[in-house]
């Protein structure tokens, strides 16, 4: 947290353009696992017509289509205020449209190549085939290792460059490329998947508060973690 307020600050940035599969559940999943130990929050909603602020603590932009997808990465490069919440210490976890257009470049409906925001080493372009249903994949081992689950549905695909590392290894589904899914650089993370997916992956919401908050005592195992092995289950 910030040294100049005990208040963890979680920004839903955009939840007018960048919401699709319930990705909104990023933000409510965040705000109660770090309210179940304690830590006073505030989750802010910011729209596309409002200014985004650099002071917060964790970042989330959910999924898009191809057009609101474009209008958010426009508006969010003349801003400002998310790149400068990066250089301030902030995290942020992006899923899908949010992912491709925190990277570097990403393909609008013609795969023309159009900037991104630049806060993670990613160029995204359109695939051949749409990528639709669930996906199961081996987290990174400086991240836990643990397998993570969610559901996607997009065209683009995405490579990274040598700043960002794979959040994940896919073994169901396709993620980036059909072999890795998602990236991370520092602490910003990117993924593929829906869900939404901090629900569905109790431990990557703990690695992104820890990223923010510190050491976290542990919760007593509940229904987000029922979700996820039914969710495991379901798709092997
Ligand atoms: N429009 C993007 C694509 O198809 C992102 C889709 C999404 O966010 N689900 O790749």
């Amino acid at each position: 947290m910030s040294d100049t307020s005990s208040t963890l600050r979680i920004v839903w940035i955009y939840p007018d353009l960048l919401s699709t599969y319930g990705d909104q559940g990023n933000a409510l999943i965040l705000n109660r696992r770090a309210q179940l130990r304690g830590i006073p929050t505030e989750v802010v909603y910011v729209y596309s017509s409002d200014p985004v602020p650099a002071e917060g603590d964790i970042y989330l932009l959910g999924g898009g289509e191809d057009r609101p997808q474009i209008l958010a990465a426009d508006r969010l490069r003349s801003d400002g205020g998310l790149k400068r919440a990066v250089e301030n210490g902030a995290s942020v976890f992006a899923v899908c449209a949010g992912y491709q257009i925190i990277g570097e470049s990403y393909g609008d409906d013609d795969d023309n190549p159009l900037p991104g925001v630049g806060i993670l080493d990613i160029h995204s372009g359109r695939g051949e085939s749409r990528a639709v249903g669930e996906i199961v994949a081996q987290l990174d081992p400086t991240l836990g290792g643990g397998r993570i689950t969610g559901f996607e549905n997009h065209q683009g695909r995405s490579r990274l460059g040598s700043d960002a590392a794979p959040l994940s290894y896919t073994s169901v589904g396709i993620g980036n490329d059909g072999q890795t899914e998602g990236a991370y650089q520092g602490k910003v993370v990117g993924t593929y998947l829906h869900g939404p997916a901090l629900p569905r992956n109790p431990e990557l919401a703990d690695l992104v508060l820890r990223w923010r908050v510190g050491t976290l005592e542990p919760l007593a195992p509940s229904w987000g973690e029922k979700l996820h092995e039914e969710r495991l289950t379901a798709a092997v």
